[in-house]
């Protein structure tokens, strides 16, 4: 794994949110964009080499609708940048790990990401995730 790509912060609200941490970095997100597939719309802000997205459930049946009912609004999940997901997938089964998905799928930012059980990381879900080019 490369660096820690982005952390993602599950919101109620992500108008509000954007707002909210707008004041706190003194910046506005770069980028807005839902995620049709994973029920969430998503904003990004740029922090150095790294990122925070913030997403916001679209529909019930979304993972981040279910995060917050049971535990509420806060950190989701924390993304590490790979060079060739399809390996890393490979190495980390083999250690191992439980991925949720089995295959790679499109993520927000123009990434391909999979994510790993949190069961098997200490309560932390990971998401790998990996440029398209
Ligand atoms: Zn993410």
């Amino acid at each position: 794994m490369l660096k820690i790509e982005h952390i993602g912060i599950a919101v109620k609200n992500i108008e509000e949110s954007n707002n909210l941490f707008a004041k706190l970095f003194a910046r506005q997100p770069y980028k807005q964009e839902a995620v049709e597939s994973e029920g969430v719309s998503t904003s990004f802000f740029q922090m150095g080499d790294s990122k925070i997205e913030l997403l916001e459930a679209t529909n019930a049946d979304s993972a981040i609708a279910k995060f917050i009912e049971k535990r509420g609004e806060g950190i989701h999940h924390i993304a590490f940048e790979v060079d060739d997901i399809y390996a890393e997938m490979k190495r980390l089964e083999g250690e191992g790990f439980q991925l949720i998905n089995k295959e790679p799928k499109p993520g927000a930012d123009n990434k391909l990401v999979c994510f790993l059980h949190p069961k098997g990381t200490n309560g932390v879900l990971v998401e790998l995730c990996q440029e398209i080019r």
